[in-house]
Order: C-alpha cells, then structure tokens, then sequence
C-alpha cells in the first residue's frame, strides 16, 4: 500500500525496493499491525527509516515520543540510539502498546524504553515539574491531532537547544488544503501548521513524506 500521499505507485514500490532496509523485527511488527482494524495508524516504513536517520543525525540520546500506538515508530528509534539512549513512550492504549513492548522486547531494546500509560499532557507536566525541561534531543508527535499545539509546547521547552520535534500527518492526505473541509481535526492541524509557520523559535520544514512530517528545530 502506497504509504507516501501523492506519489505514484510505481515511483513508491521503486523508492521502497531500492532505499528501504527494514529489519525482520520492523517487518513482523508492520505485518502483525496490518491485522488490525487501525492499522493506519502506523508510520510507513520509509518514514521509520528517515526518522532513525535523524536521530543519528543530531546524536540523539534523550527522546520523548506522543503515541506509541504498536511500537513501530518507537521501535525505529530505539534501534538508532545508542546502548545507552532512552525514550519516554506516551500513550492511553494497554491493548496496543502491550503489542508494542513484546517488539521491544525481542528486539532487545525494551531496557530503553520507559512507556509511561496516562494521558501524554499529564507525563509531559510530570516532566517539566520534575525539572526536565532543555534535556530532550529528539521528540516524536503523533496522536490526538486536537491537542498537537498543546505537546508541541510542551516539548519545546523539554528540548534542548538544537533539538529536534517531528510532527506527523500534518497533511492529513490533503484535507488541510481543502478549503471546504471544517473536520475537527483537519481545522487542528491547519491551525498547527499556521502557528509553526509564523513561530521564530524553530526551523521549520513540512515534508510531503508519508501523511506529511513536520520539522521542527529548537533555535
Ligand atoms: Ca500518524
């Protein structure tokens, strides 16, 4: 299934041949996902594989991810950080994030993993109470599309400077630029993208990767 919003099925079964290096875990676990009813959910692998480019990149250690949904995303990154990385998972489902720890798990990065069940505004407050703000390198958004301004203030002050926020669906398979559409979600994340547009704080980029993904980096 093309995974990339707009780009035409032969150039994406080409990009995914010829680029993607998926590991068997990372495979199962899509595989074991695509059973599921929301299976939508899931970040395309090829995104998976950019974002643990990225941690790589800055030299990400200290991580902080909004929506685990079955680990994929989560699982990506723990593999690109060093033995020593961490992440703090945030998410309300049980169900799903029990799929997702037995893939950390045999992935042997469950040790890096510090999955915090409660709603992500509550653990993101818990942190910055706990005086954990500028100590982040990497966050990764990706859940209830009404509250992204809400976790993207948050963790811009628990990112240190240079650090970078991931935003994902932010294009939301086009309805954003659909004048007509006043979905409550669509109207959330248009409002999002305007905000970042016009905010002096970061370095923006939107990438029409996948459902489209947000970067932001913290000057
Ligand atoms: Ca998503």
């Amino acid at each position: 299934m093309n995974k990339t919003f707009g780009l035409p099925d032969a150039i994406y079964r080409y990009l995914l041949s010829e680029s993607l290096r998926e590991p068997e875990i990372l495979h199962k676990l899509r595989e074991e996902t695509a059973k599921d009813p929301m299976a939508r959910m899931q970040i395309a692998p090829e995104q998976g594989q950019f974002m643990a480019l990225l941690v790589q990149l800055i030299c990400a250690k200290k991580c902080i991810e909004i929506g685990v949904f079955t680990g994929y995303s989560s699982l990506c990154v723990a593999l690109a950080l060093p033995f020593d990385g961490k992440i703090i998972a945030c998410d309300v489902s049980k169900d799903w994030t029990q799929i997702a720890r037995r893939y950390w798990q045999e992935a042997g990065v469950v040790q890096k993993i510090d999955l915090r069940l409660a709603p992500a505004l509550k653990t993101l407050d818990a942190l910055l109470a706990e005086n954990q703000a500028g100590t982040f390198d990497f966050a990764f958004i990706d859940a209830d599309k009404e509250n992204y301004l809400a976790y993207y203030e948050c963790c811009l002050k628990l990112l240190r400077r240079g650090g970078l926020i991931a935003i994902d669906n932010t294009l939301w398979s086009g309805r954003v630029a659909e004048p007509d559409n006043h979905e409550t979600e669509t109207v959330a994340l248009r409002e999002f993208n305007s905000k970042l547009h016009h905010d002096q704080r970061i370095t923006l980029s939107l990438l029409p990767i996948a459902d489209g993904l947000t970067l932001a980096l913290k000057l």
